[in-house]
């Protein structure tokens, strides 16, 4: 671990990651000099609010504060990582020395393929991919929305609120977590049909092509706009054979304090598989909560911390008109039993050998805040209890 201050910290990727990382450097009380280099044309912003707020009407872009500007935070915009070596990182714009770095460049939304034919497709990933997608729901147009996760379901809703006839299709849906019990499945599906979406399950997009797009069932679905919400991928092809490592799907290793393969060099957000001590696994994460605190743990550590990232899993969405919280881990040999209590709302608890993995909440937020504690304390390491 890194004891005396770099004299320059590099941070690629202007994303959440990249944000907390340059404002927690500032809040430690890091003077030297911090460079920000983003592939995006402005000032890091917040992205859950494209699938929601966004696609809904507001028009601003969800900025993050503090601004960089406040913190003496050198941002290159329009500019792209293209590789990184030994106390250095090349980028479009030239060589930019390095005491320390930390690597954010989150994931790319994954793309189907033929999709360029006509209808042409889009996905949702930056503040442009929501303006033109809100400029394109407009009422009466047949949009079919290809995965039903949980940008999937969020694109559908404002969709559908924007008076189009809305299709999904999709193999699964609702939230990607195992062995979730049918009856929440049902009244997911439920959701679907209040919002007058129209929900294909068990069925995957092959690729578009001059008609529509071409479904596993052989069918043909014609749409008037097609929305690929199939997940991403990390953006990390830049680091193919450099020294950094990747794992097999391409996200950035690194150990539990965030440390890559290259001395100096540290990664957040959701590019980065880490080493978990509290599961005993590599993981990553796609979540907001996630690149928030994954950012600040590199930053510390940077600084000379030498502190474990450790987080219990969380994430929010905001879908069909109703919201969904979960926290912890679990995997489908687990015991779910369902909670439904009219005052208190309805989640569904994970146990292992009696101990709690994970909590879904269905429209009770409340539900997760309270059960972080316990989870908190029963998926420690030396509790030596769920793994
Ligand atoms: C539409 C949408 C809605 C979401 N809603 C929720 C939600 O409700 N709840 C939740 O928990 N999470 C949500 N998330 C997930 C959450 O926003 C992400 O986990 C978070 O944004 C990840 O931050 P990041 O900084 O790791 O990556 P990103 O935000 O992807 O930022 C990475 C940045 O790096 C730049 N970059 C990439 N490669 C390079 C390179 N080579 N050189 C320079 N720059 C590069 C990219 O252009 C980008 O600006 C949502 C995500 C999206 C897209």
């Amino acid at each position: 671990m890194m004891t005396t201050p770099p004299e320059r910290v590099v941070i690629v990727g202007g994303g959440l990651a990249g944000h907390t990382a340059a404002v927690t450097l500032r809040r430690c009380g890091f003077q030297g000099q911090i460079s920000l280099i983003t592939r995006e044309s402005t000032e890091p912003y917040d992205r859950p609010p494209l699938s929601k707020e966004l696609l809904a009407g507001a028009v601003t872009r969800p900025t993050l504060s503090p601004g960089l500007g406040d913190l003496e935070v050198e941002l290159q915009t329009d500019t792209v990582a293209v590789g990184i070596r030994h106390g250095e990182i090349l980028t479009t714009a030239g060589r930019l020395p390095f005491g320390a770095a930390i690597l954010a460049p989150g994931l790319r939304a994954r793309r189907l393929p033929g999709e360029l034919g006509a209808p042409e497709a889009r996905v949702l990933r930056t503040f442009d991919d929501a303006v033109q997608l809100r400029t394109e729901l407009t009422a009466d147009r047949a949009i079919l929305i290809v995965g039903a996760g949980l940008i999937g379901a969020e694109v559908a809703t404002a969709a559908a609120a924007a008076g189009c006839r809305v299709t999904v299709v999709s193999p699964e849906f609702g939230p990607a977590l195992p062995g979730l019990p049918d009856t929440v499945l049902d009244e997911i599906r439920g959701w679907y049909d209040e919002c007058g979406i129209q929900l294909t399950v068990g069925v995957s997009a092959l690729e578009t092509n001059s008609t529509g797009v071409l479904l596993s069932d052989s069918r043909v679905q014609a749409a008037d706009l097609v929305i690929v919400a199939v997940g991403g991928s990390p953006a990390t092809s830049w680091l193919d054979g450099s020294p950094v490592t990747l794992d097999r799907a391409a996200f950035i290793t690194a150990d539990e304090y965030l440390r890559t393969s290259l001395p100096g060099v540290y990664a957040a957000g959701d590019a980065v598989a880490w080493r978990s001590s509290r599961y005993e696994t590599d993981m990553h994460l796609e979540h907001w909560h996630h690149a928030a605190e994954s950012a600040q743990v590199a930053a510390r550590n940077i600084l000379g911390a030498a502190e474990s990232y450790d987080p219990l899993p969380y994430f929010w969405s905001h879908q069909l008109g109703h919201s969904l919280h979960y926290i912890g881990r679990h995997s489908r040999t687990d015991t779910a039993e369902i909670r439904a209590d009219f005052r208190s709302g309805r989640a569904v608890t994970w146990t292992r050998g009696g101990h709690p993995t994970a909590v879904l909440a269905l429209d009770a937020p409340h539900l997760v805040r309270r059960a972080r504690k316990t989870l908190e304390s029963a998926t420690r390491p030396e509790a030596g209890v769920v793994r």
